[in-house]
């Protein structure tokens, strides 16, 4: 009988098997375990009854019984494709020969590890191996949905005992967020096999939601896309680290060093894999993506939420807000693209406003009733331009200004047409051509700082295009906030000062 040791000291820096060694530690505690007992147990905890009953045939007593048919549960039914068995027996009915089993079918798994030993592909130990099996890996062993994102593992992988049932015990280690039929997003964190272990038991697990059948991680919002669901849950984590009600405080303390944002020394930093498929029969993978930089995006968030404190009495709530608006209904459907591709921006640290612009004069302003976007959502952007775009403050507030003043004054003139001129500005002659028709249609003054191309088409350093779209957006929101019935949504923030 095989027996595997399970340590905390000896990670595979495999994200996937990591997962399930944590699991397995959890479950089985560190030491030498019998493989086929941590196998059958994995699989209890995999399977469930499914609410529907079949026949089988009891030979010893001649008889039909029902028995309670199962499954593996959601999602993990869509990678384990192992059926139940059971032997079968032919019985004649009407005259009709049919085959039934004779005991209600078992699911099961089987190692089926050879004799000679060779270099675990996983984890380098040299020991009997086994063919690694969709159970095992869902990562590498189905070439048409998984080979695109390992395109180095098509020859299929040979495991050692240990990593297999790791990679197993990985079904009970992820995150998931399922949208129907339309998306399944899972999560996975990985650092160190400690801090992972400390961070399930300590922190993901008191958080994940329990009993919904749309899934177990905790999300600000979700869609059918991979970034915006990776950012809402993001923020549904990041908002325990001021203050919880859900962690024990050891446990908020954990939280804060893993994202940084505690004085204790930084520890290695935690990676977020994140990935996105259709659930059908099986699940077809369409991204695959890693995110490093959580320490970063946790310190943005901490100062977005000191800058939304003036203006909102719950600065989390407002934040999420701000993301969440990025969507529309559209024939009876949630379109989320623009908040998705937002999301991929940030979450990359790189520019988002394109996409606020698009959204804005694409979604938006062609409302029936037309508002400008949810306030406190341009102090999101001016944080961001400065912080990563490395905007500099005083343009940026002369461009505020300006596109203040031209939104208004195209409200009054009824020009929103000039607003989509400039939107659909090309090049900085166009750009230009644009500000020179609102100077005369609207008589208003267009600020020197502006007019000063420089080499390699930037204004002000800023480069011209990022100019003209963070113009649009102070432009049309102006426009829109003045079209807007006199709401709460209509108070103005910081960009009128
Ligand atoms: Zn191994």
């Amino acid at each position: 009988m095989a027996r595997i040791t399970l340590s905390l000291d000896r990670p595979t820096g495999n994200f996937w098997i990591d997962t399930g060694l944590v699991v397995l530690i959890q479950q089985f505690g560190e030491g030498e375990h019998e493989a086929e007992e941590v196998l059958r147990k994995l699989v209890d905890r995999l399977v469930q009854k499914t609410g529907k009953s079949g026949v089988y045939f009891d030979q010893a007593t001649g008889q039909f019984r029902e028995y309670e048919k199962v499954n593996w549960v959601y999602p993990t039914n869509l990678f384990i494709k192992v059926s139940g068995v059971a032997p079968k027996i032919e019985i004649q009915i009407n005259g009709k020969k049919e085959k039934f089993f004779t005991q209600p079918p078992v699911f099961d798994l089987s190692l089926k590890l050879r004799k000679s030993k060779n270099p675990c592909d996983i984890c380098g130990d040299v020991v009997p191996l086994t063919d690694a099996k969709m159970w095992m890996y869902p990562f590498v062993v189905e070439p048409g949905k998984f080979g695109t994102f390992y395109p180095g593992t098509k020859r299929g992988l040979k495991l050692c005992a240990r990593c297999a049932l790791a990679g197993l015990a990985g079904y009970l280690g992820w995150l998931w967020k399922a949208q129907g039929r339309n998306a399944l997003h899972f999560f996975i964190f990985h650092a160190d096999l400690r801090e992972m272990k400390r961070l399930h038991e300590e922190v993901l697990r008191p958080l994940q939601t329990k009993g919904s059948g749309g899934g177990t991680a905790p999300v600000a919002f979700f869609g059918p896309y991979l970034h915006e669901t990776t950012l809402g849950l993001l923020l549904a984590l990041f908002a325990h680290v001021p203050e919880s009600d859900r962690l024990s405080e050891t446990a908020r303390r954990l939280l804060a060093t893993l994202l940084g944002a505690s004085a204790e020394a930084p520890p290695s930093a935690v990676t977020l894999y994140a990935v996105t498929g259709k659930p059908g029969q099986a699940f077809n993978m369409q991204a695959l993506r890693e995110f490093s930089r959580l320490q970063p995006l946790y310190r943005l968030y901490e100062q977005w939420r000191q800058r939304l404190q003036e203006i909102a009495p719950n600065p989390h709530q407002r934040l999420v807000d701000v993301f969440r608006q990025f969507q529309q209904r559209r024939d009876g459907d949630t379109e989320t693209l623009w908040r998705d591709r937002i999301a991929r921006a940030i979450l990359e640290f790189d520019d988002p406003l394109p996409f606020v612009e698009q959204f804005l004069f694409e979604a938006r302003a062609r409302e029936e009733h037309p508002r400008p976007l949810t306030p406190g959502t341009l102090d999101v952007l001016n944080h961001y331009i400065q912080e990563v775009l490395g905007m500099e403050e005083q343009f940026r507030r002369t461009l505020a200004g300006f596109g203040h003043t031209l939104g208004a004054a195209a409200h009054e003139h009824n020009e929103m047409g000039l607003l989509y001129s400039l939107r659909n500005a090309r090049n900085p002659e166009d750009f230009y051509r644009v500000l020179n028709d609102a100077q005369f249609r609207l008589e208003i003054t267009v600020p020197e700082a502006l007019l000063q191309l420089e080499r390699g088409e930037r204004i002000a350093g800023v480069p011209w295009g990022r100019v003209k779209t963070l113009l649009a957006i102070y432009a049309m929101n102006a426009y829109l906030r003045r079209s807007a019935p006199q709401t709460e949504t209509s108070q103005p923030t910081e960009q009128e000062e």
